[in-house]
C-alpha cells in the first residue's frame, strides 16, 4: 500500500481509523480490516479522499450503515469512505418537499416526516440504512422503493464534481440503480412527499411494524434478505420449499423465521455465509431450475466465489 496515514491526516478533517474492523461497521457483525476507513467531515474531505485514492492507484468503496453488506473475513485494500449520520445528518422540509443529506438513517426521517403529516417514507420503516445506502438500493418494501418519492439527487463524481441528477438518470429497476456503475456519491437527496392524516400514516407504520416483528427475525445479526425476488416467486416462499429454513453452515443460518434473511448466530464467519448462500442457492435451482442472485452486497478479495463481488472505484 503506497498510503500512509500521514498522507490522510494532512488533508482530511474527519476521522480516519487505520485497520478498522469492518465487523463493527455492518449490521452482519463480520468482517476483516480495512486498510483506512475515512469518516468525512463534509463533502471537501470526500473530494481530497477521492483524489488521494485516485493519484495512488487505491482500491476505493463508499459505504452507508453497512446494513446490506457481507464482508470477507480478509477485509478490504484500500480505502472505505463512510458517510454517517454524524456530519452528513442534516434535512429540511419546504412545503412537502424534504431535502437531506445522505448520511440521516431513514428511521429519522420517517419520525420527523410522520410529525409533520406527511406520507412517502413510512413504508420503509424498520430498513436500517441511510438515505444514501436506501437510494444506491433502491431499497423498499411491498412493491413501495424509494425511487418512487425522489426527485433528484447531489451528488460528487469521481472526479470531484458535483452536480445535481434527476432520478431519470439513474435507471432505477427493483433494487438497483446506476449509481454503483457510474461511481456516484450520494451527497443529497431531493424526495417528494403528500400530505396526509397522521392517524392514516400511524396505522400504516404500525402495521408494517407489526407485519416485520412477525417475519423478521430480530435476535441475530444479519443483512436483510440475502436474495433478490426473482420475478417467478418470492425468494423466501423459494427456499423454504426448498427445504433450506433452518439449515445451518457454523455460525450461520438461513433464519426459522423468514427463510430468505440468514442470520449469524454469533460467530459466523464469512465462509460459513457465503457456503450457506451457495447451499440455497444450488438447492433452489434444482429444485425450480430458479437462479437466485444475491441482494446482499459481497465486499473484499474474489477468491473464486460464485457470487459477484462489489467492485472498488
Ligand atoms: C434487519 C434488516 C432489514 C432490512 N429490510 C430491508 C427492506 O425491507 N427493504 C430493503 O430494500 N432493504 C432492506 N434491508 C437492507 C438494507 O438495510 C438496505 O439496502 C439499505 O438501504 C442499505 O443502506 P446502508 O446505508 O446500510 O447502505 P450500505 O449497506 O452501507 O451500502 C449499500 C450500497 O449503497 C452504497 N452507498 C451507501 N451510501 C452511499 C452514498 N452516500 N453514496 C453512494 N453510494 C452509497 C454503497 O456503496 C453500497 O453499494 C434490510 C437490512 C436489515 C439488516
Amino acid at each position: 500500500m503506497k498510503l500512509s496515514e500521514d498522507t490522510l491526516l494532512k488533508f482530511v478533517k474527519g476521522k480516519i481509523i487505520r485497520d478498522a474492523e469492518l465487523k463493527n461497521f455492518t449490521t452482519f457483525k463480520v468482517g476483516g480490516k480495512v486498510d483506512f476507513l475515512v469518516i468525512p467531515q463534509d463533502e471537501e474531505d470526500i473530494r481530497i479522499t477521492l483524489s488521494i485514492a485516485r493519484d495512488k492507484g487505491i482500491p476505493l468503496y463508499i459505504i452507508g450503515n453497512g446494513s446490506n453488506l457481507l464482508v470477507s473475513d480478509e477485509g478490504v485494500r484500500g480505502i472505505i469512505i463512510r458517510i454517517s449520520r454524524v456530519n452528513f445528518n442534516k434535512f429540511n422540509l419546504k412545503n412537502s418537499v424534504l431535502k437531506s443529506e445522505s448520511g440521516v438513517l431513514l428511521s429519522k426521517l420517517i419520525s420527523y416526516t410522520v410529525g409533520q403529516e406527511l406520507s412517502g417514507m413510512e413504508s420503509l420503516l424498520g430498513i436500517p440504512g441511510t438515505l444514501g445506502g436506501a437510494i444506491t438500493m433502491n431499497a423498499g418494501t411491498n412493491g413501495f422503493s424509494i425511487s418512487q418519492i425522489l426527485r433528484e439527487i447531489k451528488v460528487m463524481d469521481k472526479n470531484g464534481r458535483i452536480k445535481v441528477v434527476s432520478k431519470e438518470e439513474l435507471g432505477f429497476s427493483y433494487r438497483s440503480s446506476k449509481i454503483m456503475e457510474k461511481k456516484l456519491v450520494i451527497l443529497e437527496a431531493v424526495m417528494e412527499l403528500k400530505k396526509f392524516k397522521k392517524d392514516l400514516i400511524n396505522e400504516s407504520l404500525k402495521r408494517n411494524f407489526e407485519k416485520r416483528k412477525k417475519t423478521q427475525p430480530y435476535s441475530y445479526p444479519n443483512a436483510g434478505c440475502i436474495f433478490k425476488n426473482p420475478q417467478e416467486k418470492q425468494a423466501g416462499w423459494l427456499i423454504e420449499r426448498a427445504g433450506c429454513k433452518g439449515l445451518r453452515v457454523g455460525g450461520a443460518e438461513v433464519s426459522t423465521k423468514h427463510a430468505n434473511f440468514i442470520v449469524n448466530r454469533g460467530n459466523a464467519t464469512f465462509n460459513d455465509i457465503v457456503k450457506l448462500m451457495e447451499l440455497v442457492r444450488k438447492r433452489v435451482l434444482f429444485k425450480f431450475g430458479i437462479e437466485l442472485k444475491p441482494e446482499v452486497l459481497i465486499l473484499g478479495r474474489d477468491e473464486g466465489l460464485p457470487f459477484k463481488m462489489l467492485e472498488p472505484w
